[in-house]
């Protein structure tokens, strides 16, 4: 179980940091106990850097998105360099700590990923498949598209482009492609790569100059699928790469597939050749499901899990949650995990009392756009300004009850906040929103704008 729980986290942490992050720090650590009477979580790492560093730059992602997974506000985090056997051995090793309950209000809804990728044997994450997808008019193009590519890779649509938003099933279709063609032709050599881990290689194959090296692995590949290109931006030698790449791969017929969050034309940053190539076969988008297929999706997973969900219970999440089904899945988790742990049935009640006491009401789910439109009214600064360098105090400032607003309200990373601001870090965004929440807490008309503009925000 914590195994899963960390594997959990590690998709979150994907989502919110991106992949270098991932690879570079949260995997040497491990997940070792957890104290649920304290509420203290212990993790082990390797060495003292990466505890110091891992506990300074990722201490509250941890202690947010671990204490949603277990169920808990604002656990303790410990990490240590040595194997924890009690308690009262913390003090012993060099041990770093993240106190319960002294940290900024959890933000966002859990993402619940119930699954995690694994690569081998076989191809990807075996839970992201064709059938255990739920098909509705929101993603019936993108689905029927998926499924050409698979059982025809390289000849119908290449590339395929899918876009839409956060937690639409893109990286779940992406997956499901891989799955498909590996099991009609185990010899086929698929490589699924969010395009920061292309980054990451390219950088490193730059520095220790195998860039030659680089560019052969991907051309030998007879299916590439890549996660998220819309983080490509602005990186412009690794688009020179990829360029190149994408020639060799098409010119030979072999299938290519991106995910991104918005059209070809609407990447900033992205060299003009580029971006025509990417929509050379077919753009599919995928948008907000409907009411039905949520609770469709609702049954599924429930199904999957071989728990009953009445169905009054299942409109109910269906329609508190907005619009992302991993906040979808993350409610239908909550509930349930809460319905067997206190051996009450699942009611509507129950369901209500514990989804309100998360106070995620997504019910007003809004985008960036409408987010700085609000501010716009009680701030002299335009988007151009928050999104350059600038750092005048006013407008530093104003920048941060951007990200704030936006990781509170729109229910994106904050990496996609920090990508919308300017190509700001995620870091730089979870930085301001402690230092907004800090500030309302002490300066109680400062925080009584912000809710008033929040309330502006969510009711445009
Ligand atoms: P994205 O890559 O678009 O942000 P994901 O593919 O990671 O979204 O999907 C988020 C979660 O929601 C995953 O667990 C995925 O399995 C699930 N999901 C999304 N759409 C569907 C669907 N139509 N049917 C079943 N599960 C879905
Ligand atoms: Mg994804």
């Amino acid at each position: 179980m914590l195994a899963g729980i960390w594997e959990e986290f590690l998709m979150i942490a994907r989502e919110e940091a991106g992949s270098r992050v991932v690879e570079t720090w949260f995997k040497a650590v491990t997940l070792q106990r957890w104290d649920a009477l304290n509420k203290v979580v212990y993790l082990q790492a390797p060495n003292h850097f990466v505890c110091d560093w891992v506990q300074t730059s990722y201490g509250l992602l941890l202690q947010e998105h671990l204490g949603r997974l277990f169920n808990v506000v604002k656990p303790k985090i410990v990490i240590t360099t040595e194997v924890q056997k009690q308690t009262e051995e913390v003090d012993k090793a060099h041990a770093a700590v993240l106190p319960a309950e002294s940290l900024s209000a959890a933000l966002e809804p859990a993402h619940a990923n119930k699954v995690s990728i694994n690569r081998s044997p076989g191809f990807g994450n075996k839970n992201y498949s064709f059938s255990s997808f739920v098909v509705g008019p929101s993603n019936a193009l993108a689905y029927a598209a998926a499924q050409a590519v698979a059982q025809n890779p390289g000849t119908v649509y290449n590339p395929l482009f899918l876009f839409g938003g956060s937690g639409l099933g893109k990286t779940h279709l992406l997956h499901a492609i891989g799955q498909e063609i590996k099991t009609n032709n185990p010899k086929a050599i698929i490589l699924y790569q969010p395009i920061d881990r292309f980054v990451t290689e390219f950088i490193s194959a730059i520095r220790f100059d195998r860039v030659h090296k680089f560019r052969e692995k991907y051309k030998a590949v007879d299916v590439l699928l890549v996660d998220d290109i819309q983080f490509i931006s602005n990186k412009e030698q690794t688009q020179e790469a990829f360029f190149h790449i994408f020639n060799a791969l098409y010119e030979t017929k072999k299938q290519i597939v991106f995910s991104s969050d918005t059209v070809p034309a609407n990447i900033e940053g992205l060299a003009e050749r580029l971006r025509s190539r990417l929509g050379w076969g077919l753009v599919a988008d995928i948008y907000a499901p409907s009411l039905e297929t949520k609770i469709a999706i609702i049954k599924k997973k429930a199904d999957y899990t071989g728990q009953e969900v009445p169905d009054d219970v299942a409109s109910f999440i269906a329609s508190y949650v907005v619009s992302n089904v991993r906040e979808l899945e993350g409610a239908l988790i909550r509930v349930m995990a809460f319905a067997s742990l206190t051996n009450q049935p699942v009611t509507i009640d129950l369901a209500k009392k514990v989804l309100m006491r998360c106070g995620e009401s997504h019910s007003h789910l809004v985008d960036f756009d409408s987010v700085i439109r609000c501010l716009s009214k009680h701030y002299p600064y335009s988007l151009e300004e928050l999104r350059s360098k600038g750092r005048g105090k006013d407008l530093a400032s104003v920048r941060q009850i951007a990200m704030f607003l936006m990781k509170k309200v729109t229910g994106k990373s904050l990496r996609d906040v920090g990508h919308f601001l300017g190509g700001r870090d995620h870091s730089t965004v979870m930085h301001a929103v402690g230092c907004i929440e800090r500030r309302a807490l002490a300066d109680h008309a400062f925080g009584e704008l912000l809710r008033r503009i929040e309330q502006e925000v969510t009711r445009s």
